[in-house]
């Protein structure tokens, strides 16, 4: 997937117009070079509280405006900035890698 199709299927996918997806600058997420297709990707943004990646729900509409942790069964409010394009349900994919967190 190029820079452009992210782009754009950021920009369908949160109904933002594809400049303010281009300004916030949305990048795929180092990792496996995995071959995403578009309906692959999700947003997503982390947990402030357990720092896991909490996946947006898709839709048509805009972003909702608050992100809901299953892990910590809250919702949170976040700023734009802080949502990226995730990939598919991989553990650790789009998420910090878990060896680095004391538990
Ligand atoms: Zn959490």
């Amino acid at each position: 997937m190029t820079q452009a199709q992210l782009d754009r299927t950021v920009a369908r996918r949160t109904g933002e117009s594809l400049a303010t997806i281009r300004h916030l600058g949305f990048h795929a997420q180092a990792g496996p070079p995995a071959d995403l297709e578009p309906e692959d990707l999700h947003l997503a943004v982390d947990c402030p509280f357990c720092g896991g990646s909490s996946a947006l729900p898709a839709g048509p509409g805009r972003l909702p405006a608050l992100a809901e942790c299953d892990r910590c069964d809250v919702f949170f409010d976040y700023a734009p900035a802080e949502v990226y394009a995730a990939g598919p349900a991989m553990p650790g994919h789009a998420a910090r890698p878990r060896d680095g967190v004391a538990a």
